[in-house]
């Protein structure tokens, strides 16, 4: 069966108001453009009870409109790097095409983790070095003797809505 991809459009944000809660919950939905059909839908699937708390993912398996497979995102969402708490992500420059695509994506991993929407704050994109070996503390060492790497990283802290 073909595969489609879909294009992300923009997020909107939806007050959620209930009876016995006066406060309205924000929550965030993404829109997406079918590249098959070009039909644009909210993406945002969630199941609850039936022995799942809160499980959720930011886009569908398949293409409400025209039932096309929709191609898997597990391998873009590895992309994102994150720490044991889950509130700090990270990603390599070259893996996006800017920094919009980077939080967008940061948040729909989180999504995918967690089940819930996030905020980011503190972007920044810097030069950052890494060495599987280490170096010698109190040594001069030629760049070259080394493995180290130097690659430009986004960063940014996450926290639930
Ligand atoms: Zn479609």
């Amino acid at each position: 069966m073909d595969k489609t991809n879909i294009k992300f459009i923009n997020e909107i944000d939806v007050d959620i108001t209930t009876e016995d809660d006066n406060e309205p919950q924000i929550m965030t939905l993404s829109v997406y453009e079918c590249e098959a059909c070009h039909w644009r839908f909210v993406g945002d699937c969630n199941r609850y009870g039936h022995g799942y708390t809160s499980e959720g993912v930011q886009s569908p398996n398949y293409c409400p409109m025209c039932g096309e497979r929709i191609k898997e995102s597990a391998e873009e969402n590895k992309k994102i790097v994150w720490n044991d708490d889950m509130d700090v992500a990270s990603g390599l420059e070259k893996d996006f095409e800017n920094m919009d695509e980077f939080i967008f994506k940061v948040k729909r991993s989180f999504k995918e983790y967690t089940g819930e929407s996030c905020q980011t704050e503190n972007l920044v994109l810097q030069a950052c070095v890494a060495t599987g070996k280490g170096i010698e503390a109190e040594t001069i060492t030629p760049l070259v003797e080394t493995d180290i790497i130097i690659q430009n990283w986004y960063t940014c802290e996450v926290s639930s809505n």
